[in-house]
């Protein structure tokens, strides 16, 4: 075996390998995404939330992620990147670590290009999730207290095995067809002011910069939780620095080590970033669970929660992805009995 699977430096406290391009993508790259993204996956519903919009007073309007296949949008890069794998790893296979979709993303892809798929999750991996990757095919490995435990064990297993590890941050091709569900909302809804997004590794975010953020006149704002703000600080502080806290129930978001490609992106990017807290989090989901019956992971409540703490959004038209609905049924039911109140 050749150097090519052994890990080279790294621009952040993650591991990378001699096949990660660390070129930013940009807005061409994630147009020539959409010809191969949208050949698998359909376009996504922009709806508008009428719960959202009386309470903000805006105009807010959901983009339906949450209605891909695996339920959730990182399937939108995993389905790039497969895509156009090298031959070599297509036979070899591939390796991911996930609290969850991502892991989903890549089995999903797997199963439709014919890669072998392994999966590198937490010991308390949402059940759920695991049992769907393990539904389309993927080899699931668990091992640790968290992803950033899973992530080292499948690092090592790619040196090991020679399989291509595929990056839940510092992979351009990732980034690019992720950033697809931001080309939808600029044809539908060009007049868009402000889109709250999710981070946790931020590749939804860095997708919306580069479409909607580029093309519209309007600000992208990320979202995390106040109990996991690696990416916040590594934002607002300019350091790649792994952050102490991280102890946020919604696994979408929940980020130790901040990712050097993404961050790099979101500097120039997004137009703020702000943290909610876990209560509002719960909040979120509840509302939107009992309003309108839509179901959301905790992840995609920081963005939620966001919109309906902005006291600044009357009269805009915003956009919020439902980023994904994999919610584990005990957190969900243990959410509605605590927000019993919510509206
Ligand atoms: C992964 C995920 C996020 C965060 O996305 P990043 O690209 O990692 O920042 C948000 N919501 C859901 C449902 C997710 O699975």
């Amino acid at each position: 075996m050749d150097g090519r699977y052994e890990p080279v430096e790294s621009p952040d406290d993650t591991t990378v390998f001699p096949y990660h391009d660390l070129e930013p993508p940009t807005t061409a790259d994630v147009a020539r995404a959409r010809k191969v993204v949208s050949r698998y996956l359909p376009e996504t519903p922009l709806v508008r939330s009428e719960h959202l919009s009386v309470a903000t007073e805006a105009d807010v309007y959901l983009k339906r992620e949450d209605t891909l296949p695996t339920g959730a949008f990182k399937v939108r890069g995993g389905v790039n990147l497969l895509a156009t794998l090298d031959a070599e790893f297509r036979d070899r296979g591939v390796l991911a670590a996930s609290s969850g979709n991502h892991g989903l993303s890549v089995a999903w892809a797997g199963r439709e290009f014919g890669v072998p798929v392994t999966i590198g999750v937490p010991e308390d991996a949402n059940a759920g999730k695991v049992r769907a990757m393990e539904q389309l095919g993927a080899d699931v490995v668990r091992h640790g207290p968290d992803y950033d435990a899973a992530r080292e064990r499948v690092e090592s297993l790619a040196v090991e095995s020679g399989k291509r590890y595929v990056h839940s941050g510092n992979e351009p091709k990732l980034l690019a067809g992720v950033g697809t569900a931001g080309l939808e909302v600029v044809e539908e809804l060009p007049e868009v002011d402000r889109l709250y997004c999710p981070v946790g590794g931020g590749t939804a975010a860095v997708g919306y910069c580069l479409t909607v953020g580029a093309l519209t006149d309007a600000d992208i704002v990320g979202v995390q939780s106040a109990a996991a703000p690696a990416m916040h600080r590594a934002y607002h502080e300019d350091t790649l620095a792994p952050h102490d806290r991280m102890e946020t129930s919604a696994e979408g978001v929940a980020t130790r080590v901040p990712f050097a490609l993404t961050m790099e992106l979101l500097r120039d990017g997004l137009g703020d970033f702000e943290l909610v807290s876990e209560d509002a989090i719960g909040d979120a989901v509840a509302r939107l669970f009992t309003e309108e019956r839509i179901v959301m992971e905790g992840a995609c409540g920081t963005a939620v929660a966001a919109a309906l703490e902005a006291d600044d959004i009357a009269g805009e038209t915003v956009v919020v992805p439902v980023s994904g609905r994999n919610i584990d049924r005990a957190k969900l039911d243990a959410i509605l009995a605590e927000h019993a109140d919510a509206t």
